[in-house]
């Protein structure tokens, strides 16, 4: 972008003039943030108007990312990174008396998402403005995001996230393009004189949907996309008065994100979250179109809808409605423009979180979409019972058993169904999707996740970046495959004592971070170990906690261990997941004991960052060593925390599980350590006593005992519980059959620390082959295989 610093001095004080007849000095450091976010936003204004015009210009097609959850991070140093103002701004602000970092910190992180699905939705969001591609998001703008999490006690306690009290800069209402939802009622279908059936509602609540668009700055290339996020909101009527409860009651359905994301949840608020947005997407993209096309006969050469995960599942008969009712298209038509225009992504093998509504909580709901559900049932019965059997065609139809099935709708609907890695894949078509895939197996691909590299590199890693910058150039920036030639360079010892310097300076800006935010002091020059990701039993977080009790008996026995570590958590739990919450009071507690107890001399310390979320993750990942990624093998569909370590070059500990696996064949063994049952092991696993390895092996038993035997200080009925689900109900996730492995393995991770050229060049191999996992790679091969959308700039 072309500005220069003076100007944009000048632009500064002006706004802040404007918004808040301030000087700059006398501002508050939260309007010095909303002043520059609003004059970063005019810098891409123009772009942003001139991006809708010429797409309806040229009349691309146009992608719709459909998601329950965005996680974007904070939008300022991605937004001035992607328009190459960062230093313009830094310096001019410098001038001014302004330190640039402590602005920064002053945005409300959008927690708009639970974790890794929600942070995807986003990387892709700016991977495709970057890529030029013309992709959009539609999501809810919840009003309140992912709650607060802090620590009482060591006890999770959640707060109210209120993002939006000092407003967001950047999003812009846009009333004029509400729609209204309808909910409930009763639908009937009334024959006209030329014998169309019209869709009558009778006794339907209307909710109106308002638009807020956020712009989505594509990286050096002047493309801005669009992120909706709709808002609910009460019909505007003069003669209409309405109470505070009718009110609130509409209120009520964008108010809160549901704070779960490997659960299913069965509530009618949420039911309802899903057809609020679904409808007003699929709404307001038919009327766009519309504004610019006679008729809808290539609407499916024009328009593709992504349903992410199958929260927005529902798009498939929403489209059949609006195509059907409002555009009086025959179901025939209308069928084959929805299965052209539908595509899904499946996030999840656990049976808990897949979809499943009520038939009569869907049909008082959202009866007219009941009727289409029910319609595409029949069809597909009808079709596919003489081809496989009643049998199979019941176990995957949309509606069996008193039950609407969201994932099965999703893929009847979609020409294109796809998981998140290659295991992912593969064990969707082998299990949970098995029917449907014999019956649509040209339907099923693979999309392994991806990161972009400009927020988990350049944002969170100026000084990673600067060395990359000055030892391969800046090629990477636009095309992260151009890390590669770092695996070279970095046969240098040279290099490798500069890289080895940039992990220590990251791990004292941490540290320094640590003591500021939570008084505790750690050593730099300890094992940075790090498990950050979303608390649940099944990512065993309880497995690494049972690692460092073994550790600190060791040391209470009297034997040093052979490098001090840091064990660093960052996790959310559910707040009605009373088993995560209590791992988070055991790990609390033992942090406590640990940190405090004189025997240990600082060899090892227990941080637990409370509030996980995006911007901790930017601090968080560059300055760790070591990457747990150690689900039970079979259960994390990907992991994208694995990609984002890899590339700030932490070893990753690893079973062999999601995307890990095709990390292990992109660095080799010589440089990643992994451990414990592969898939196959865990499926044929025959008759699992974990009760045995309690009574046989002395050193789970020595681990296990300290959880009840008051050992670990202030855990009552926690240490308890946790123990008898791994001894007396069996130990869900193998952590006792992985044990001995992963200790084995951590024991691996201390000899190779030992080795500083070894241990480099393994950091060094990593970050070298980290690019393929850019999401940059991703979204196209989505744009190419699943979209057909057009790719600009072919990349190198
Ligand atoms: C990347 C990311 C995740 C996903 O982490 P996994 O370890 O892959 O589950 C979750 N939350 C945040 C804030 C993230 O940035």
């Amino acid at each position: 972008m072309a500005i220069t610093e003076a100007q944009f001095m000048d632009d500064y004080k002006t706004r802040m003039l404007e918004m808040y007849s301030s000087s700059i000095t006398e501002a508050s450091k939260s309007q010095q943030y909303r002043v520059l976010a609003s004059v970063v936003r005019d810098y891409y204004a123009k772009h942003w108007q001139e991006t809708k015009t010429r797409y309806q210009k040229e009349d691309d097609k146009q992608v719709y990312y459909f998601s329950i959850e965005f996680l974007p991070g904070r939008f300022l140093p991605q937004n001035m990174l992607n328009l190459g103002i960062q230093d313009i701004v830094a310096n001019g602000l410098n001038k001014l008396g302004i330190d640039l970092n402590h602005i920064i910190e002053q945005e409300p992180d959008p927690g708009l998402g639970n974790g890794g699905l929600g942070r995807l939705a986003s990387e892709f969001l700016d991977s495709a403005a970057s890529e030029g591609i013309a992709m959009h998001g539609n999501g809810i703008r919840y009003q309140y995001g992912l709650f607060k999490q802090e620590f009482i006690n060591g006890y999770q306690v959640e707060l109210p996230d209120d993002w939006l009290r000092n407003g967001n800069i950047w999003e812009v209402r846009r009333e004029n393009r509400a729609c209204v939802v309808h909910f409930g009622g009763h639908v009937w279908l009334k024959e006209d004189s030329f014998g169309k059936n019209h869709a009558i509602y009778e006794n339907a609540e209307d909710v109106i949907a308002v638009p807020y668009d956020i712009g989505i700055v594509g990286y050096h290339n002047e493309v801005v996309n669009n992120l909706r996020l709709w808002s609910a909101e009460l019909p505007y009527n003069e003669h209409q008065r309405y109470t505070l409860a009718e009110k609130q009651k509409v209120n009520e359905i964008t108010q809160i994100l549901y704070p779960d994301d490997s659960n299913y949840e069965g509530r009618l608020l949420r039911l309802k979250q899903e057809y609020f947005f679904v409808s007003a997407g699929v709404q307001s993209i038919v009327r766009s179109y519309r504004r610019h096309h006679r008729n809808l006969d290539d609407f499916g050469e024009k328009i593709s809808i992504h349903i992410n995960d199958t929260h927005p599942a529902m798009a498939v008969a929403e489209l059949m409605r609006v195509l059907m009712d409002n555009e009086s298209l025959s179901w025939e038509k209308a069928w084959n423009i929805t299965e052209q225009v539908m595509s899904y992504t499946n996030h999840t093998l656990l049976s808990e979180a897949l979809e499943t509504w009520p038939e009569d909580m869907f049909a008082q709901t959202v009866p007219r979409i009941y009727q289409i559900v029910q319609e595409i049932d029949r069809r597909f019965r009808l079709k596919m019972v003489p081809l496989y059997g009643a049998e199979l065609v019941q176990s995957v139809a949309p509606i069996a058993d008193g039950y609407v099935r969201m994932a099965y709708l999703a893929v009847i609907g979609s020409h294109s169904v796809n998981g998140v890695a290659k295991i992912h894949s593969q064990l969707l078509q082998d299990s949970v999707l098995n029917g449907l895939y014999r019956m649509y197996p040209e339907r099923f691909n693979n999309k392994t996740n991806g990161i972009t590299f400009r927020r988990w590199l350049e944002v969170a890693n100026p000084n990673l970046t600067n060395l990359l910058d000055n030892q391969i150039g800046q090629k990477w920036h636009k095309s992260p495959h151009f890390l590669r030639s770092f695996e070279v360079v970095a046969k240098d010892k040279d290099v490798l004592k500069k890289l080895a310097a940039v992990k220590h300076r990251n791990k004292v800006a941490f540290a320094n971070y640590v003591q500021e935010h939570l008084h505790e002091r750690i050593n730099p020059k300890a094992i940075f170990d790090v498990q950050i990701k979303r608390l649940h039993a099944y990512k065993r977080q309880l497995l690494h906690v049972m690692y460092i009790i073994d550790e600190y008996l060791q040391i209470k026995s009297g034997q040093p261990l052979p490098n001090p570590r840091v064990h660093i958590f960052g996790a959310k739990a559910a707040p009605s997941y009373r088993y995560a919450k209590q791992i988070i009071k055991l790990i609390n507690a033992l942090a406590e004991q640990i940190n405090h107890d004189p025997d240990v001399k600082n060899q090892l310390k227990i941080i637990f960052v409370p509030n996980y979320g995006v911007s901790l993750a930017e601090k968080i990942i560059p300055a760790a060593d070591v990457s747990e990624q150690i689900s039970l093998a079979g259960k994390e569909a990907s992991g994208t925390s694995n990609m984002k370590l890899m590339a700030n070059g932490a070893i990753t500990l690893a079973t062999m599980d999601g995307a890990n696996i095709e990390m292990f064949d992109a660095v080799g063994s010589e440089n990643m350590v992994t451990f414990g049952l592969t898939v196959d092991d865990v499926e044929n696993y025959q008759n699992y006593h974990s009760a045995d390895f309690y009574s046989k092996d002395q050193r789970i038993q020595r681990i296990l005992n300290a959880l009840v035997d008051g050992t670990i200080k202030d855990i009552e009925s926690e240490g308890r519980d946790i123990f008898n689900s791994l001894v007396q109900y069996n130990d869900q996730y193998f952590l006792l059959a992985d044990y001995e492995s992963y200790a084995q393995a951590q024991e691996k991770i201390d000899m190779l620390y030992q080795k500083p050229d070894c241990w480099g060049k393994m950091m060094a191999y990593n970050v070298a082959n980290s690019g393929r996992f850019s999401s940059d790679y991703t979204v196209i091969r989505y744009a190419e295989d699943i979209w057909h959308a057009k790719v600009p700039a072919s990349i190198e």
